[in-house]
């Protein structure tokens, strides 16, 4: 039966695929399609693992049967029994094999889509102990899956495989493999999205997160249709449902109907269409109707986004999270040699072109890896994160700026601070940057030349930024910070994403008198929130003086187009009422 789930809409576009349910701790397998005549290969790939673990129980079988009930109560027994109950079960066995022989899964990810399956029907038993034996059933998965690690397996195939759309056909006859793969988890993190650069999922749903949240941010940058927040998604759909993500209007159908499903297969088209003709814009410079000369610049995670950057058209990149490198390494962090390889690559990737890289923002929604460290914090957005993680570790702080300064004797690198409010901090900062060089002169290390700015994104920093101005180069504004801190709403947390506004009087003062005061003292201002790259901004921007966007690639020709149709005079006038109204929101949605 179809139904529709409500969520918030965070990567434009429509998808089309079938649902694969995974818990977030699950995306540490690899997910990817063999080919037919590696099924047997798979099969047995499983049947290895699991027979090993079989070996592994009775093993422990014999030796516990020597020992006394103190070493070995009796429960021990019984539980080893359930496990080797439940690995010789055949809905485990049978449905493996039918996620390998029937959509030609790799073997590990056949093991945890089956895991999902059964682990819901554990869910749904009547009787306290039987629901209970879903943890041993994870349990025993994980032991396969490390009896498999030993195992060879084939290599990953070409993304391309996945890349096709399925014909109405397909999708009618539900009987193809070859179909795109929408991704449902109840959250995933940063680091989990960043997985997906290599993935074969062609959308995702999660049930919790927040428009701004950086699960979405990196899911943006991905350019596939993605919705969040979809409460009980993950509840609610079922492994290998077929589903539309309508990332525009965050809406999630599960189990179309054949008139539904048509409806958004022509809506898709219409999109395509709608992308094709915007990347006729690609070569068009970047100039408003009266002349003014807009600076757009991407947004990249990683150094080989610098690609993108460049497809896209961007002149540069305005904001490099350098923190994606610091992630999911289970707190080893990236030497000085391995991040500076990592920044020259960016700045060689961007041909010549700036690359401004933000020193490490881990804390909040953005942890380092899935430690409990931030959940015992009661307010990690308000605790150490950002500028603060890395002055309270000011040897690991040094270690980046000294490989930031020996990228920039390979081309233009300017360095941001992220989340600076005390005055005390911006002296403590610059104190490292120069004592950094002082270490590489030292050492015999060349560096080169860098601007240092500071991102604006708290409203303390806002509205104090005489001292900003006398230490840094260039100021660039954080509108998902800054709408956070300002509105007091978690941008991660979709139970009060209605509130996160942008468009709040406060906000866009702030915002506005950002601008105005830098370009008073002669610095550059630019936008790196996500205001940036969302067209419904780009006007009012204008209209407050920004020349200076940037934001990820695939919004950089939407934007473009919108300053091709603007006059930043008349938008001056503009935006100067909407600043003085009290509901802006109303007459912004008037003007467009
Ligand atoms: C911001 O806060 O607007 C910003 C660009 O930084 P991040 O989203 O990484 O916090
Ligand atoms: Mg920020």
């Amino acid at each position: 039966m179809t139904f529709s789930i409500h969520g918030l809409p965070v990567a434009r576009g429509i998808a089309i695929g079938r649902a694969v349910l995974v818990a977030s701790s699950r995306l540490d397998v690899a997910h990817y399609f063999i080919e037919p005549s590696q099924v047997a290969s798979e099969i047995n790939r499983v049947r290895d693992g699991r027979n090993a673990v079989v070996d592994e129980i009775h093993r422990l079988q014999v030796s516990i049967a020597h020992m006394g009930p103190k070493e070995a109560p009796h429960e021990m027994a019984a539980l080893l029994e359930v496990h080797l109950m439940l690995l010789q079960d055949e809905a485990l066995a049978m449905g493996v094999k039918h996620w390998i022989k029937d959509r030609l899964y790799n073997a590990e990810w056949a093991l945890t889509s089956q895991l999902e399956v059964l682990a819901r029907q554990f869910d749904e038993m009547e009787d306290d102990y039987l629901r209970e034996r879903k943890a041993d059933l994870e349990q025993i998965t994980e032991r396969v899956l490390r009896a498999m690690r030993g195992v060879s397996s084939p290599l990953i195939q070409p993304l391309g495989r996945i890349g096709r759309k399925p014909s109405q056909q397909d999708l009618l006859l539900d009987d193809t493999i070859d179909v795109p793969l929408i991704l449902v988890a109840h959250d995933l993190s940063p680091a989990d999205m960043l997985q997906f650069k290599q993935s074969v999922f062609a959308g995702f749903i999660t049930d919790v997160g927040g428009k701004t949240s950086h699960t979405a941010i990196v899911a943006r940058s991905l350019d596939i249709p993605a919705v969040v927040g979809a409460r009980l998604s993950s509840q609610l759909i079922r492994q290998d449902d077929w589903v539309i993500i309508d990332g525009d209007a965050g809406v999630v159908v599960v189990d179309p109907s054949a008139i539904i499903l048509a409806e958004y297969g022509f809506k898709q088209r219409q999109g395509e269409l709608a992308r094709g003709r915007l990347a006729r814009l690609l070569h068009t410079p970047s100039v408003t109707m009266d002349g003014q000369k807009i600076e757009l610049l991407a947004n990249i995670e990683m150094p080989d986004d610098a690609a993108s950057a460049i497809n896209a058209g961007a002149v540069g990149v305005g904001l490099f999270r350098s923190e994606f490198l610091f992630m999911g390494r289970h707190g080893k962090l990236p030497n000085e040699e391995e991040q500076y390889l990592a920044y020259r690559r960016a700045v060689e990737g961007m041909q010549g072109l700036p690359v401004t890289i933000r020193t490490v923002d881990v804390g909040a929604d953005k942890p380092l890896d899935d430690s409990p460290r931030d959940a015992a914090h009661l307010n990690p957005a308000l605790g150490l994160r950002a500028i603060r993680w890395s002055l309270a570790d000011p040897a690991m702080f040094l270690t980046q700026l000294r490989a930031m300064l020996r990228a920039a004797a390979h081309g233009q690198v300017h360095i941001l601070i992220p989340m600076l409010v005390h005055a005390s901090e911006i002296r403590q900062t610059m104190a490292l940057v120069d004592h950094a060089r002082v270490q590489l002169d030292n050492r015999g290390l060349a560096y080169g030349p860098v601007k240092v700015g500071a991102m604006i994104e708290i409203p303390a920093a806002a509205l104090t930024l005489k001292v900003f101005l006398k230490y840094f180069d260039f100021l660039s504004i954080g509108t998902n910070d800054l709408i956070q801190y300002t509105l007091a709403i978690d941008r991660a947390d979709e139970s009060v994403a209605h509130l996160y506004d942008p468009m709040h009087p406060a906000v866009l003062r702030l915002v506005a008198n950002t601008i105005a005061e830098g370009h008073a003292q002669g610095k550059l201002v630019s936008v790196c929130g996500e205001m940036a790259g969302d067209v419904a901004f780009t006007k009012l921007l204008l209209g407050m003086g920004l020349r200076s966007f940037s934001m990820h690639p695939a919004q950089i020709l939407a934007v473009k187009q919108e300053i091709l149709r603007s006059d930043t005079v008349k938008l001056a006038t503009w935006a100067a009422q909407v600043l003085a109204d009290d509901e802006p929101s109303k007459r912004i949605a008037k003007a467009s």
